[in-house]
């Protein structure tokens, strides 16, 4: 009921209705919050009985009661949203403590010092929570008290200290406020839930949800639960644990706790906190004893727990819990955040371990995730100074300028710089700046401390806690022994090791792992589309393959003359002032084109290649500067008056929508003739060497009439007679169109007759559907997107109202004249996972898109399958 109750109200339920030993509690629900917001900020008339109710039950089954002399009750308010949101909302702690009850729980703990620490601590957070009053105040009220008593540490305080401290405290809320603190716990419990509601609403809530797509209407519920402690002593403790390693998916138990302290403690990485087993102290070389040392008993409950937690859930869980003289007691549970390596991993292991099926397995991976584990790591042979160690708390590499604030992170990643942010640890203030920078250095806290959590979810690198780095926000800069690294300077960081190094050091492209190729097999037997890659050259055409794509959806043959010299040859076949000059041009590209076409059967080894004809806008080729053109008139022998001349004949005032595609082919159809013979002189090369004979798919771009198809096929078709005979062999091609213009769409009936395959140009559909440039759309759409008119940039995801509507009248009127045709997509949104769900649902038959989102294709059609 995680809707109704948050994550949190409902996973403690859960928890509790398994028998896991859970504190007492109740929970306010999100349509509290709704009510509340949508009513001037009122609670509908029966919540104050509801809850009376409630506590009083919570009062019965701990024997306790709210506000009593000698057995007083303390809670815990908490906020739980439908969506994890760490440390963005408001929480207080050991509510229900006064003058009175403080004595009580002095006298119950035995522990006079505990009695008032967890007072103070409830003043000095109610205060800012509730009260709004600055945290700063307390602070120096705190530093004061130990200068007096002359100690450092909090804990070295004496509990008349802290009683005095306490009394500082209220004076300064009076000074504050002009009224005094409440005494009363029912007030105080009413001033705690209407703070937590409260919160939904502060920024960092409010950028959070915007950075995670958490609409406002969710609301958060509010958690009320009897308070445990894990500071009244040496046998009490508390803890945050993951059931499987949230960094690499290894079936280890994973986490950290601290003896005599309070949840907080851990999560702000104050105090340097302990493993829970033996293996894991010993790997990280920790001198500090484990749980497993310390508490046998219990650790080997909180085992129990951690496999009953992953039967019940079956998933990874990331588990708050606390130790209160000797009892163990779970006060959260939700599923762990992870990184892609080891969600990865995660699901793999779950599925052989039978705790879910293969498809349940492929289900739970977002196909982005893909995509952080195709990025690039350190180059393992190049130079590095390392400077400093931490926690590996994030994978990944990467490098920066050093910035030491959140604002600082983001200007200068608007300026296109990249950053790293330096901190000594992160709070929720920060999260803008770990967005905006490329990874994250923090000198203090462990791999459950808020960095690590958001950067790990964020997929951003994270080293933690390296406590060598010595950070001055004052002079913004950062010393390790002797080195000082000054704001601006470059370093690079590996998630992976914890190393921090000097300088930009180079990285190499991502090994993948065992769990990726089992993940990607399983994709396989469940997807029913293809997928193709976008390829032109035989590097990208050997990385789609190592990826597992099925063959190239798309060969930009233009794409294949951006290349060193190959880019005057082009210049020359363009701005030919007659046919002779062309034919001199062409001849040259031809043995190119050839080549290049050759290569690619070659590695596709008897997949389909399409090949396409050109298909420039003829403005990204026509030479600009002087010197451009003076080597365009050398290479052609003419004068440069000439090629100046040509090249301003040639300008165009839209160009997209010019002289491109097809209609380059139909005028100067010489250029078909070469491009198809460079196509079938290389599949008859292929054909006679490989063992696997070439499949050659010729694309004929931007057609709009059927007469276009018809006289550029009766060229190809000539062309492939006339190389086999010259050649004495037989090679099989087909010859398809693009359909990339809304008359192409609604005429694919009449396409079909000619037409052997379709393939969807959804950049060029987006861009004439809509009417919007490609090349201009960036100018004004984030503005579209942040006024609500559009939701995604239709240029990433594709837009199924509109162009999809399209895309189906294509399907149905092609297959309506020729039964079966086969068809894909090649514009980008081949890659996104939305777009390929719709192509699943519109009946294509592959998809087609860049060779590093082949992979995420490759899931993606699997899920649109499922
Ligand atoms: C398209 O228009 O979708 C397409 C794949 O062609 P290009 O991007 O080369 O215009
Ligand atoms: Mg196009």
């Amino acid at each position: 009921m995680k809707n109704l109750l948050g994550g949190k109200g409902a996973n403690l339920a859960e928890m509790a209705s398994i028998g896991l030993p859970v504190p007492p509690g109740f929970t306010l629900t999100t349509e509290v919050c709704t009510h509340y917001y949508q009513n001037d900020c009122q609670y509908p008339a029966e919540l104050k009985e509801q809850v009376s109710k409630a506590l009083a039950l919570v009062e019965t089954r701990t024997g306790r009661k709210f506000g009593d002399a000698t057995n007083p009750l303390l809670v815990s308010v908490r906020s739980g949203a439908r969506a994890s949101m760490p440390g963005m909302m408001d929480t207080v702690l050991n509510l229900g403590l006064n003058n009175t009850t403080v004595e009580a729980l002095a006298k119950q703990s035995g522990d006079r010092r505990f009695a008032f620490d967890s007072y103070r601590r409830f003043v000095q957070m109610y205060s800012d929570v509730v009260l709004g009053i600055e945290l700063g105040n307390f602070e120096k009220l705190l530093e004061r008290a130990k200068a007096k008593r002359g100690v450092k540490q909090d804990h070295e305080l004496l509990p008349e200290d802290l009683e005095q401290l306490v009394k500082n405290y209220k004076a300064c809320v009076y000074l504050e406020l002009g009224e005094e603190f409440p005494e009363e716990p029912h007030q105080q419990l009413w001033g705690a839930v209407g703070a937590v509601f409260g919160s939904w609403m502060n920024q960092r809530a409010k950028t959070y949800r915007k950075l995670h797509d958490i609409p406002e209407e969710w609301g958060t519920a509010v958690n009320v639960q009897a308070m445990v402690f894990g500071n009244m002593g040496n046998d009490c403790a508390t803890g945050v644990a993951f059931t499987r390693n949230p960094s690499n998916g290894a079936k280890d138990f994973y986490g950290e706790f601290l003896v005599n302290a309070q949840g907080e403690d851990v999560v702000a990485g104050i105090r340097t906190p302990q493993e829970l087993t033996i293996k894991a102290r010993k790997s990280h070389g920790s001198d500090l004893p484990s749980l497993e040392e310390v508490m046998p008993s219990i650790f080997q409950e909180l085992e129990k727990v951690r496999h009953q937690l992953e039967n019940h859930y079956t998933d990874m869980q990331d588990i708050e819990f606390t130790i209160q003289q000797g009892k163990l007691y779970m006060l959260q549970t939700r599923t762990g955040k992870r990184t892609a390596h080891a969600a990865l991993q995660i699901a793999v292991d779950m599925a052989s371990e039978g705790l879910i099926s293969k498809s349940q397995a492929l289900m739970r991976l977002k196909p982005d995730l893909i995509d952080q584990l195709l990025h690039p790591t350190l180059d393992p042979k190049a130079k590095k100074t390392v400077i400093a160690k931490g926690l590996p708390a994030s994978p990944g590499a990467a490098a920066g300028k050093v910035v030491f604030t959140a604002d600082e992170a983001v200007t200068r990643s608007e300026n296109g710089e990249k950053v790293i942010l330096v901190r000594v640890e992160t709070s929720p203030d920060d999260i803008h700046g770990l967005h905006a920078a490329e990874g994250v250095l923090t000198t203090r806290g462990g791999m459950t401390s808020h960095a690590a959590v958001v950067a790990r979810g964020m997929g951003r690198p994270c080293v933690a806690g390296a406590g060598e780095v010595k950070v001055n926000y004052a002079s913004a800069s950062f010393e390790v022994g002797n080195v000082v690294v000054k704001e601006g300077q470059l370093v690079t960081i590996d998630g992976v090791t914890g190393e921090v190094m000097l300088g930009e050091v180079p990285t190499v492209p991502p090994q993948l792992s065992g769990s990726f190729g089992t993940i990607m097999a399983w994709a396989d037997e469940f997807r029913t589309m293809q997928v193709r890659a976008n390829a032109e050259t035989p590097t990208d055409a050997r990385q789609a393959k190592e990826f597992g794509c099925e063959g190239i959806g798309l060969v930009r043959t233009e794409h294949m003359f951006f290349e060193g010299g190959r880019i005057v040859a082009m210049r020359q076949m363009i701005l030919a002032a007659d046919k002779a000059e062309r034919q001199s041009a062409l001849n040259k590209l031809l043995a190119m084109q050839r080549e290049d076409i050759t290569e690619l059967f070659k590695i596709m080894d008897g997949l389909p290649v399409t090949v396409r004809l050109l298909d420039p806008p003829l403005h990204e080729f026509i030479p600009h500067t002087e010197a451009e053109m003076g080597l365009v008139a050398k290479a052609a022998g003419v004068p440069l008056e000439r090629v100046r001349r040509r090249a301003s004949e040639l300008q165009e005032a839209n160009p997209m929508l010019g002289h491109r595609g097809c209609r380059l082919a139909i005028t100067y159809p010489e250029i078909c003739e070469m491009q198809a013979r460079a196509i079938f002189e290389a599949a008859a090369e292929v054909g006679r060497s490989a063992k696997k004979t070439p499949v050659a798919e010729v694309m004929v771009p931007l057609v709009s009439t059927l007469e276009e198809l018809v006289q550029l096929k009766k060229v190809i078709e000539d062309t492939a007679k006339q190389v086999q005979k010259e050649q004495g062999v037989n090679f099989r091609y087909h010859v398809g169109t693009m359909v990339e213009l809304p008359r192409a769409a609604l005429q694919a009936g009449k396409l079909a007759e000619q037409a052997e395959f379709f393939s969807f140009g959804t950049n060029d559909l987006t861009q004439t559907t809509y009417g919007l440039s490609r090349d201009d759309a960036g100018s004004f759409l984030p503005e579209y997107k942040a006024k609500g008119i559009v939701e995604t940039d239709p240029f990433v995801s594709l837009d199924q109202e509109g162009v999809g509507e399209l895309i189906k009248i294509a399907v149905e009127r092609g297959r309506g004249k020729r039964a079966g045709m086969k068809m894909g997509i090649c514009g980008e949104h081949g890659g996104d996972p939305a777009s390929i769900e719709f192509c699943e649902k519109t009946g294509l038959d592959y998809v087609s898109c860049s060779p590093f989102r082949v992979p995420i294709a490759r899931l993606a059609a699997a899920q649109a399958a499922l």
